[in-house]
């Protein structure tokens, strides 16, 4: 018989993953057993600064006690109803997110790659019944280096040969554009357009930020010519950037919203589609559904995170302390750090090849007990938790340097 778990060190457990898990992600070489706030902690008791937050899934760090409380409450009520009935927290939960974000309606879904589908498929249905393309022409104008996540109509229009290869035959209906090239989707855009699905900021392509204008003149051109624009927020928003959403950085509201990680509080997976009235109401009973979506203890997480950012703390912290994270990056450039974008408590960092690549330095920061990811070749994704404190990202910002020095 095997040990149990919490005698075995982090060399077992790895090895004991290897013959039993799908490979199909490359972790770095730390098993974590507990966190808290921005700390986590391996089975041997070491402690790391959290500067990747779970993809952004933890903005509100390790088991905020608003959050943890908010699903123990629910724990001890009421978990699970499915839709075929109603419970009584789903309500509130979609008129205060609708109400945070400025748009109508909510459909509650669980993970990101659901809401992004689900948004699929409510811009086709309204191009076909609103619109009026002809049956099964709606194309979808999305843009090239684009993460929207990994179900088979999604990698349909992935440019990322990765997560793709192997995997067709794809969905049809939809056209890629370069990103942040207004011109581009000019020429894309035609009366079988339903609508135009883009990331206000890339995350997995290294947080590329687009030119200001870019996201207005979306807005404008999707309004002129006849289609939806459909923000996917899942990992810009809910206070990463510095506002709840990063298209208010442009004063833009689009037709629809995608959201998720954050929402669930790094508890549950909870994500949302958030519309307009008019669009969201081409979904009618059995046309679409989720067994989980809305759950009642997704509902509770969720709406203990929109009173999170209700109060508009987090985003001042991420606007302030981003003011920070960009001071340090730039006192770095030069000092093995080529270039960097960031935009609240978010950054892409390319760093020097010669110095090392992406992978490598995850793994020196690792030694120096700060866990970071890198997103692909040299590139490493800065994303802490927005309750990290400036003495925090200080320490990671002086590890980072020490790293790049060699
Ligand atoms: C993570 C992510 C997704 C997919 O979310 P999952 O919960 O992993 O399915 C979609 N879009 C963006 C922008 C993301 O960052």
């Amino acid at each position: 018989m095997t040990a149990p778990a919490r005698t075995r060190t982090s060399a077992d457990l790895i090895r004991a993953e290897e013959p039993v898990l799908a490979h199909n992600y490359h972790p770095l070489p730390v098993v974590v057993a507990r966190a808290e706030g921005t700390w986590v902690e391996d089975v041997e008791g070491r402690r790391y600064l959290d500067m990747l937050a779970g993809y952004s899934a933890l903005n509100f760090g390790h088991r905020h006690p608003a959050l943890i409380e908010a699903a123990h409450q629910q724990l001890d009520r009421l978990t699970l109803t499915s839709r075929a009935f109603h419970h009584d927290r789903l309500a509130e939960f979609a008129q205060r997110l609708a109400a945070l974000t400025g748009l109508d309606m909510v459909l509650p879904m669980n993970t990101g790659a659901e809401a992004v589908e689900s948004g699929i498929k409510v811009a086709r249905k309204w191009a076909y019944e609103v619109k009026g393309v002809p049956a099964d022409r709606a194309t979808i104008v999305v843009a090239a280096e684009n993460f929207h996540g990994r179900t088979t109509t999604i990698v349909s229009f992935s440019t990322d040969e990765t997560a793709r290869a192997g995997f067709g035959p794809f969905t049809p209906g939809f056209r890629i554009v370069p990103y942040n090239d207004l011109a581009a989707l000019e020429a894309a855009v035609d009366e079988t357009t339903a609508a135009v699905l883009i990331e206000p900021i890339q995350g997995e392509a290294g947080v590329v930020i687009p030119d200001d204008g870019y996201l207005a003149g979306v807005r404008e051109l999707t309004r002129r010519r006849g289609c939806l624009f459909i923000a996917d927020e899942i990992q810009s928003g809910l206070g990463r950037t510095g506002r709840t959403l990063a298209v208010e950085h442009e004063g833009v509201v689009p037709d629809m919203l995608l959201l998720g990680k954050a929402l669930g509080g790094g508890i549950v997976p909870v994500s949302a589609v958030v519309a307009r009235r008019d669009v969201l109401a081409v979904l009618g009973p059995g046309s679409h559904g989720s067994t989980f979506g809305g759950n009642p203890l997704a509902a509770a997480v969720g709406t203990a995170v929109v009173s999170l950012l209700e109060t508009g703390e987090f985003q001042a912290r991420a606007a302030t302390l981003g003011g920070v994270l960009r001071d340090g990056l730039t006192g770095l450039v030069g000092r093995g750090v080529v270039a960097f974008r960031a935009r609240g408590l978010w950054a892409g960092v390319d760093v020097d090849p010669a110095v090392g690549t992406g992978r490598e330095i995850g793994e020196r920061l690792l030694a120096e007990g700060v866990l970071v990811k890198d997103t692909h070749g040299s590139t490493i994704r800065l994303a802490p938790p927005l309750t990290i404190t400036e003495e925090e990202l200080g320490t990671a910002l002086g590890a980072l340097g020490r790293v790049l020095e060699g």
